[in-house]
């Protein structure tokens, strides 16, 4: 399992990041699945899943395609506001 320890700004975390966010948009046909916007895309993460061994929060590229979903900007910031993403030890 791909974990991370706080280093979110690296470069290996954008790239890796920016390569899962892209397979994201494609799948969902560059649309937000909650309104069809096409525009300030974002890849919300369903769960969050920690490490039981480690206590590391699993890579946020690492999640398996039915954690992931794109939004647009809007409806990102009303599901955050409105729901609690659940954090589950795996
Ligand atoms: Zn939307
Ligand atoms: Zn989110």
């Amino acid at each position: 399992m791909q974990t991370i320890q706080g280093t979110y700004g690296n470069m290996l975390y954008r790239e890796q990041w920016r390569k899962r966010r892209q397979m994201i948009l494609d799948r969902d046909g560059h649309a937000c699945r909650n309104c069809g916007s096409p525009r300030h895309l974002q890849v919300h993460h369903r769960q969050y899943h920690r490490c039981k061994v480690t206590g590391h929060k699993l890579a946020p590229w690492s999640y398996p395609d039915r954690y992931l979903i794109t939004l647009c900007d809007t409806c990102h910031r009303t599901g955050h506001r409105a729901y609690r993403v659940p954090c589950l030890t795996v």
